[in-house]
């Protein structure tokens, strides 16, 4: 894989910087042993007339995405094709047909809506997590954004339904755009997808089953909306890839719960992709290989057969706990951001939930949810998962995920601004909604309370003071619920570190947050591309960091958890150990390959790496030293 990589950096660069006529980079790619990395992203050239050029002269072309779920697959190609959907003409309508205009668009809306339904009946309740997508969209068709919005536009300026509808979208889909945050960006993929629907009906066009598909194949779209995803029948089809859809879409959500092979975000895998392509889909790196060479080709049979036999083997032994051979049990936990997540937790034999990110839960909203909104979520959860623990962590928006509806002020930098708990203290009604929330969840549970972006003792106090007014409005308000439940505060902020000892002596648990503890320590943004390769778990400022919390927190009798990427990269499972972790939390994916790790390691042995490491002074002194001693329990 090495070799291929610097090849493909090669041409990415021969791309960029260069620009090279497409001809020319043919022939960079055939001295390049015929394989081409193409980064549209990089390419200031027309890709896909490369792409023609290199298909014209049998070279493999390796195109690189995202990552929708792991694992591999190798099938030919079935493009998903919507013909017509794009096309939309523009024709004025005379006023005395307006209104007969806006029933058309009704009906096309009530049909699609009618199908839609159908859809969702038809699932069974193992895709839950379809299911509850579904059922937003089910909202968005009468959505004011794209209901009343397109007849308004009908109306107003005298067109057809279809032009309307088409202008109603690109205007959403500008407003979005501008928003920051990917999460919320990709929420404008619902409202394409719904339009798409009701645009069908509107036009006529042939609909696309892919419940009806009967070869097995690698589906291969522009974009897969859930209700297209819901009808991937498992024994045909393969896997899939799309032009569109990043981490946080819906999409790469059900990819990831359907366990099949994708990758997402290809940006031109439709034009360049022909029906029955032979095509390799590498979800576990995002790439996918167009007509690969023989010699290609038994390399990732190879490579799929080894994975498939892992990934058996780890699920095989997943039910064993998560004990070092010395006798030491590790308590592994999930992260979770939908309640509907509740089901791979228990799939993947989780402790319980060690951080229950609830911000998506606002995110999903155009308003903030009410006490009882929140409560029936949060219930519906415990419901799920009683007597597993479950750490709900309050609202943490701001900084990179912005609630757009808030209409916040606009901050130069939005991660030093009014993030996590300092927003809940300033917005106290939203705080005291949610802790009353979490409160009366707590008497059907087993609960426990975090706070993020802690930064000094005067905020503790503070989210206590407002914890006190909870309890007594849930008095008056004669309601039930239990207040002896864990306060616990997360640690992703240098001065948390420095104040740990003083920290620990006002609260029962500590969540370090190594994705934020590493921002705010090394002085990297999380989002920024160009100092990306800074951004390391394994700095001995972080290592030396999450010593000095767990030395505090022993001295003061109160437990520490890891809820940051950073323990679920089996890698950095023996430095954790080490140091004294004794509770990991973790995408639940993570969770079968770190529980394989743990059971192969000492932890007198770990103790003994962490002293050592404790005292290196870079990032390769630790990486070597832990390769040199680990590798072969790394390797898959
Ligand atoms: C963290 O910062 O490590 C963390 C778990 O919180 P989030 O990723 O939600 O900021
Ligand atoms: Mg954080």
């Amino acid at each position: 894989m090495e070799k291929i990589l610097s090849q493909k950096v090669t041409i990415i660069n021969e791309l960029g910087i260069h620009a090279r006529p497409a001809a020319m980079i043919a022939k960079i790619a055939s001295n390049a042993q015929k394989l081409v990395w193409i980064e549209y992203d990089h390419a200031m050239i027309d890709a896909s007339n490369i792409i023609d050029i290199l298909r014209s002269q049998s070279i493999e072309i390796i195109i690189k995405g995202i990552t929708g779920s792991p694992g591999i697959c190798i099938g030919k190609a079935y493009i998903v094709d919507r013909e017509g959907v794009n096309i939309i003409k523009k024709y004025c309508i005379l006023s005395p047909s307006i209104k007969q205009e806006i029933n058309r668009f009704k009906n096309a809306v009530k049909k699609a809506k009618d199908e839609h339904a159908l859809i969702i009946k038809s699932l069974n309740n193992d895709l839950s997590s379809h299911i509850n997508i579904l059922e937003t969209h089910m909202v968005l068709f009468k959505d004011k954004m794209l209901y009343k919005k397109t007849i308004d536009t009908i109306y107003n300026d005298k067109v057809n339904a279809e032009w309307a509808l088409k202008k109603v979208v690109d205007q959403a889909k500008f407003m979005f755009q501008k928003i920051d945050d990917p999460y919320l960006k990709s929420r404008v993929t619902d409202i394409v997808q719904v339009a798409e629907q009701i645009m069908r009906y509107l036009i006529g066009a042939q609909d696309v089953k892919i419940s009806d598909i009967n070869k097995r194949v690698i589906l291969v779209a522009h974009d897969l909306s859930p209700a297209d995803t819901s009808q991937i029948n498992l024994k045909r089809i393969k896997g899939f890839v799309t032009d569109l859809g990043g981490k946080d879409s819906h999409t790469g959500i059900i990819a990831k719960s359907l366990k099949i092979p994708s990758v997402l975000g290809l940006e031109k895998a439709t034009t360049s992709v022909k029906n029955d392509d032979i095509l390799i889909v590498d979800g576990t790196t995002g790439v996918i290989i167009i007509n690969p060479s023989e010699n290609t080709l038994f390399k990732y049979e190879e490579k799929r057969t080894n994975y498939d036999k892992y990934i058996a083997l780890l699920a095989r032994n997943n039910h064993l706990p998560a004990v070092t051979v010395d006798g030491k049990k590790i308590t592994l936990m999930a992260n979770i951001e939908l309640v509907e997540e509740a089901v791979s937790v228990i799939d993947n034999v989780a402790d319980g939930v060690g951080l229950f990110r609830t911000e998506f839960l606002y995110l999903d909203l155009k308003r903030f949810p009410t006490e009882e909104e929140l409560f029936n979520k949060y219930k519906e959860l415990l419901d799920l998962l009683t007597p597993k623990p479950v750490t709900i962590r309050t609202l943490d928006i701001n900084g990179d995920k912005v609630v757009f509806y808030l209409n916040s002020k606009e901050e130069t930098n939005p991660a030093l601004g009014l993030r996590g708990v300092r927003f809940c203290l300033k917005r106290t009604e939203i705080f005291i909604t949610q802790i009353k929330a979490i409160l009366r969840a707590a008497s059907f549970g087993n609960i426990k309370l975090l706070i993020p972006m802690i930064s000094c003792v005067e905020e503790i106090n503070d989210v206590k003071k407002n914890i006190a007014k909870a309890v007594i409005e849930l008095r008056k308000e004669n309601k039930i619920f239990n207040d002896n439940i864990p306060l616990g505060i997360m640690i992703e902020v240098p001065s948390a570190v420095i104040m740990a000892e003083e920290f620990a002596q006002n609260v029962d648990f500590f969540s370090i947050g190594t994705n934020d503890l590493i921002q705010y320590s090394l002085a990297i943004d999380r989002k920024n591309r160009q100092v990306a390769h800074l951004y390391q778990a394994l700095n001995p400022a972080i290592i030396r960091m999450i010593k000095k919390v767990m030395d505090a927190a022993k001295k003061n009798g109160i437990d520490v958890t890891i809820c940051g990427e950073m323990a679920g990269d089996p890698v950095n499972i023996p430095i954790l150990m080490g140091l004294g972790l004794k509770e990991l939390s973790m995408n639940s994916g993570s969770i079968p390959i770190v529980k394989k790790i743990i059971r192969n390691l000492d932890s007198r042995e770990t103790e003994k790496i962490a002293s050592k490491i404790l005292k290196k002074n870079t990032v390769s002194e630790i990486s070597n030293l832990l390769q040199k001693k680990y590798k072969s329990l790394m390797q898959a």
